[in-house]
């Protein structure tokens, strides 16, 4: 069993009572092949360097620690912001794709198959692909495809083939289980890039291991800012929960206080039941038939029905704590953002500000607190959105 610690789950992926590998007979194989290529990439200082190089030169990483001065004044807390919009395509998910198409190399295949609701993961993984010559064919359901229509325009300039999904809901979860699908036909010469730290083992601890950049970057620039202290608290959004489990990875050892926000139409941890779903045992929306439900937010970056495992069991130890913010407190977090610091964020970590707006002016964060919010993306991708919402 997984320590708080945030180590390795071991072969039986199980973070507590969450997680495990609940995938068919003929996805067994697949799954220890994966588990095995990544255990051993992963102890192997040349592909660390590998892909440490890449994160640097491709990437533009490391990405900076901001120091928001007008907006700590705002709210009476210091506020520190870890910039992964700063890095090549504007999110943390470039982290996690540079890392799953290397070890696709590494192990000797030649195409990636990958699930996307809103398209961002689609447009991250097509961006891989291209990098490393791979074929790639990104499942999507077919009323994304029609909400999201420039995304899957970009993931083709990439050189991706976009399959509508016209099965179930036509949404994220329908396009995950194409995907699986799609894996056990063609295993021999295909990887999944799965995008968050969710599905079977070992995806929820390799996905975190690819994020733990951010936590581990972040860790040493707070030190450096603070004169070797940590952050008072850390606080990520969390759809499937990678860039919180990447930020928290840095931080589980240090008394901060570690904080995921969910949206609170998508809350899996708030409202959510525990079940298995696309191959994992964690918290998700279902009705009292267990039939799933689809997350509703304006973010579409937040819109999976469940949460990684990991966190499930992060919130059953109490290290780390889940909230909720609502649409119209993220779109005034979003503009309190970018008019006391010029910078506009994504809708996703839009949620981490509007929970921290709040904290700080009910006192849950006390006057002066330091804290580190992970930026995990840039808000070029919502800009049209956000215009007819506050239209
Ligand atoms: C996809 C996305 C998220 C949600 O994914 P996690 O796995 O929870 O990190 C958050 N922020 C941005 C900018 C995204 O693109």
């Amino acid at each position: 069993m997984a320590p708080a610690g945030m180590g390795d789950p071991g072969p039986s992926g199980r973070f507590g009572r969450f997680g495990g590998r609940f995938v068919p007979e003929s996805l067994v194989p697949a799954c220890i092949e994966l588990e095995a290529a990544f255990r051993v990439a992963w102890s192997d200082w040349r592909f660390r360097q590998r892909y440490a190089e890449l994160l640097r030169t491709y990437a533009g990483r490391p990405t900076p620690v901001t120091e928001c001065h007008r907006l700590s004044e705002a709210l009476g807390v210091r506020v520190l912001l870890k910039r992964e919009d700063l890095t090549h395509t504007g999110s943390h998910k470039i982290n996690n794709v540079l890392g799953q198409g290397l070890l696709t190399l590494e192990m000797g295949k030649t195409r990636v198959v990958a699930e996307t609701g809103a398209g961002q993961h689609g447009v991250a993984t097509a961006t891989a692909a291209a990098l490393f010559g791979l074929e790639c064919v990104v499942y999507m359901g077919e009323v994304d495809t029609e909400r999201q229509a420039l995304n899957v325009f970009r993931m083709q300039l990439l050189g991706a083939e976009v399959r509508p999904v016209a099965s179930g809901s036509r949404t994220l979860k329908d396009a995950v289980n194409e995907a699986l699908r799609d894996w056990v036909a063609t295993v021999e010469n295909t990887h999944y890039c799965l995008g968050s730290v969710m599905g079977p083992h070992p995806y929820p601890w390799m996905v975190r291991e690819f994020q733990r950049v951010v936590g581990d970057e972040a860790r040493s620039q707070c030190r450096e800012l603070l004169g070797g202290d940590d952050p008072a608290v850390v606080v990520a959004c969390v759809g499937g929960g990678s860039n919180a489990a990447g930020t928290f990875a840095g931080f589980v050892d240090t008394p901060a206080r570690l904080v995921g926000v969910e949206a609170a139409g998508g809350s899996a941890i708030g409202r959510g039941i525990p079940g298995v779903l696309h191959g994992m045992h964690s918290y998700l929306l279902q009705d009292e038939w267990g039939q799933i439900l689809e997350a509703q937010s304006i973010s579409a970056g937040l819109d999976y029905p469940g949460i990684g495992p990991e966190h499930a069991h992060l919130s059953d130890l109490g290290r780390a704590t889940y909230y909720t913010a609502t649409d119209g407190e993220v779109l005034d977090a979003l503009q309190l953002l970018s008019r006391t610091e010029g910078i506009i964020p994504a809708l996703e970590p839009a949620h981490a500000l509007a929970w921290l707006v709040n904290a700080a002016r009910s006192g849950d964060v006390a006057a002066g607190t330091t804290v580190l919010l992970t930026l995990s993306g840039r808000g070029d991708k919502d800009a049209e959105q956000v215009m007819r919402l506050l239209g």
